[in-house]
């Protein structure tokens, strides 16, 4: 089964990541790519894992080899998509998923001539602000810079195919579920329960 590339956009702490750790735990039909970044790893962050974590030196040699498909400054640090990565597995045929902020969206949207484009809206701006200050992660310093970065991106909503609103990330996954067309598969325990008493 072919499916088309999904790119996952929204604020900074929305919830991209517990939605797609979730839809990945559910679906192994799922690749999530694995981005390179600048930044420090975050307390339980594994390199590899939820990022590849490199130096400048060797974030600009990645560029200048042409070995990213898109990249980014977001705050203080680089972001890329590892190119060869996403095309081995869109060869393979397995269900493409990046989660990008809003440059980097608009860059895949160039480059590739079929992706679909998902914005994770949170229920309101109030709603957003907690879940960045909850996440206990940043200083505050930090928080108002990717509030400020947050206002300008909820505005990239209207040029994204779907927008999914972030209630809860049980019908969020469902939603992404229906939009990358696994909707009919099912997750693979269900699968077998129906396979086994149909
Ligand atoms: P965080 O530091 O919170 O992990 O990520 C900061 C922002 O960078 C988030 O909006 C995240 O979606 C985005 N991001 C993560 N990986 C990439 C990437 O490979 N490229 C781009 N352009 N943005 C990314």
């Amino acid at each position: 089964m072919n499916f088309t590339p999904t790119v996952l956009v929204g604020p900074s702490g929305v919830g991209k990541g517990t939605v797609l750790s979730t839809l990945c735990a559910q679906y192994p039909q799922i690749w999530l790519s694995v981005s390179v970044t600048t930044r420090r790893p975050r307390r339980g962050e594994i390199n590899g894992q939820h990022y590849y974590f490199v130096d400048d030196a060797r974030f600009d040699q990645m560029i200048a080899g042409g070995d990213l498909l898109e990249w980014a400054t977001y705050q203080s640090a680089r972001y890329g998509t590892p190119r060869a990565d996403v095309d081995e597995k869109i060869r393979q045929g397995r269900a493409v998923v990046m989660e990008l902020d809003v440059q980097g969206a608009r860059q895949v949207m160039s480059r590739m001539s079929h992706v679909r484009t998902v914005f994770l809206a949170p229920p309101s701006w109030e709603e957003l602000e907690r879940r960045l200050r909850g996440r206990g992660t940043e200083s505050e310093q930090v928080v108002q810079r990717r509030l400020a970065t947050a206002r300008d991106e909820m505005e990239f909503m209207d040029q994204c195919d779907h927008v999914i609103v972030h209630h809860e990330v049980a019908s969020a996954v469902a939603e992404l579920v229906n939009l990358i067309g696994l909707g009919s598969v099912g997750p693979p325990d269900e699968r077998m329960e129906k396979d086994t008493h149909p």
